[in-house]
């Protein structure tokens, strides 16, 4: 049997492969595993399984032939440049992304975005649909692929369904905006078990599915009723996380703790390292991070050398018009805060328009003694677990956002409203000026819930959730 007509038990669809296409020294394609928290989540549910992973390859052009790697049987589904552009760049991350982020820019809505989502989704559900075995868990992921999960029941009614949402899902409200809402739901709905960051986004997604498509919801399921009978799917909140044990063993490795010494040093050992990490993205709420440290500066409540900020920013989506507009505002509001507030060998802000691996991750969050995680609004934000993870010292601050879903289990962090910059400001200070023992009870709380539940928990539960599906209706319905 050819690798091509090869089916597995276990089947994971995601918008991208796990692997990123290089070029080797003598012109040979070569594949590195991407470093996306994704990637690290499915590796430990693909630890002793025999699966496989369905996605694109970022790259435009014809799927090309199935291929191993990282021990993991790849399947690429091709998109034109055409197809990247409408599907991807624009239904995935300029219609979708801004509704499902509270409208913090306006999505954009065109007819030809939606008819290309739709045909890579068809796309997406008959790779699938040639990859899974008899009776196979498929487990999709997130909002490229919505439409994906009553596309493949259609083809193959055998095989269990889950999906998870690693954004937010919207408010009614918001949601309601969309055109092709409806659609939306009834692709959603051809699953057994809807997962989602939190369990108010289970709920906003069974209120729209009530209140939208007329469709019965009993607690946390809805009720489809099918032409091959009564279906119950289930919508339930199961937050994300990171792999703990793993990201501790590195932070506490020689290298990244010597590494950590060295960049405190570079920037003169200020004694307030502050630190953000985010793609250069407008939910991030990096403006309104930069205001609230802009103002402090002013006010001479913080000044360089005695305090420095890091701030990450990693390229994203620079072909989308809003992403354009986010950086070019951010590099001038940078310039500006450094033109008036460094002093000769010591800049107020240290940007880093790039992207780190791992190691040097887990350095800077060593080495940063108040972590500032503002978003607008982020279906989890890893980085704030990450940070934690990293401070097995019981040291540091955790300044978090209230509109993150890591704000729930993180209740013990510095949290704060983005919006109300008077309030970020106390807060800042406030996570500098308490005491180390204050910081370190704090700490010792955040480490406990991340180290409890951790990403292999996280992918643990979801599988027995899918597994217990489909729920029966109660017999009182
Ligand atoms: N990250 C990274 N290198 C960088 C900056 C970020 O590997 O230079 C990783 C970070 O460690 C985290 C992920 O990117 O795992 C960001 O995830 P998060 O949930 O915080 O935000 P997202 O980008 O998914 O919206």
């Amino acid at each position: 049997m050819s690798e091509a007509d090869e089916t597995f038990d276990f089947v994971i669809a995601a918008n991208r492969l796990p692997v990123d296409r290089t070029e080797g020294p003598d012109g040979q394609i070569e594949w590195k595993r991407s470093p996306g928290g994704l990637v690290t989540a499915m590796d430990s549910v693909m630890r002793g399984r025999d699966g496989a992973w369905v996605g694109w390859t970022g790259e435009a052009g014809e799927a090309g032939e199935p291929f191993d790697d990282s021990g993991m049987h790849l399947h690429p589904v091709g998109l034109s440049a055409e197809e990247i552009r409408d599907y991807y760049e624009g239904f995935s991350n300029d219609t979708l992304w801004p509704i499902y982020h509270d409208v913090i820019v306006p999505a954009t809505f065109h007819r030809r975005w939606w008819v290309a989502y739709e045909r890579v989704n068809q796309r997406f559900a008959e790779e699938l649909a040639k990859v899974a075995a008899q009776g196979a868990i498929v487990w999709v992921h997130d909002y490229q692929l919505q439409l994906v999960p009553a596309l493949l029941r259609e083809l193959r009614p055998d095989v269990r369904i889950g999906w998870f949402n690693h954004i937010p899902f919207p408010p009614v409200e918001l949601f309601a905006q969309l055109p092709w809402r409806d659609r939306i739901i009834e692709g959603l709905t051809g699953a057994d078990y809807l997962g989602f960051q939190r369990e108010d986004d289970a709920w906003n997604f069974l209120r729209a599915a009530r209140q939208l498509t007329g469709l019965k919801t009993k607690n946390d399921t809805v009720i489809v009723d099918g032409p091959s009978g009564r279906r119950v799917v289930r919508a339930s909140g199961l937050p994300i996380s990171v792999d703990f044990e793993n990201l501790d063993a590195l932070a506490r490795s020689p290298q990244v703790q010597e590494r950590a010494r060295e960049i405190r040093e570079s920037l003169g050992d200020p004694r307030v390292l502050m630190l953000g990490v985010d793609r250069l993205d407008y939910t991030k709420g990096i403006r309104h991070r930069l205001k609230a440290y802009g103002e402090l500066l002013a006010q001479g409540d913080i000044a360089p050398p005695d305090v420095a900020l890091i701030q990450v920013a990693v390229p994203s989506r620079e072909r989308v018009e809003a992403y354009k507009h986010l950086k070019e505002e951010i590099e001038g509001t940078v310039g500006q805060i450094n033109g008036d507030y460094s002093t000769v060998g010591a800049s107020a802000v240290q940007y880093l328009h790039q992207s780190f691996d791992r190691a040097e991750m887990a350095a800077m969050y060593q080495a940063a003694d108040v972590m500032l995680v503002t978003p607008l609004r982020d279906g989890m934000n890893l980085v704030a677990k990450e940070y934690v993870t990293c401070r097995h010292d019981e040291r540091g601050a955790l300044v978090l956002s209230e509109f993150t879903g890591a704000a729930q289990e993180l209740s013990e962090s510095y949290l704060h409203n983005p919006h109300d910059i008077q309030g970020l400001k106390r807060t800042i200070i406030r996570a500098i000026q308490d005491s180390e023992e204050e910081k370190g009870r704090r700490m010792t709380a955040l480490r406990k819930v991340v180290r409890e539940h951790d990403v292999q928990s996280w992918a643990a539960r979801f599988l027995a959730s899918l597994e217990a599906a489909p729920a029966r209706p109660d017999d009182d319905d």
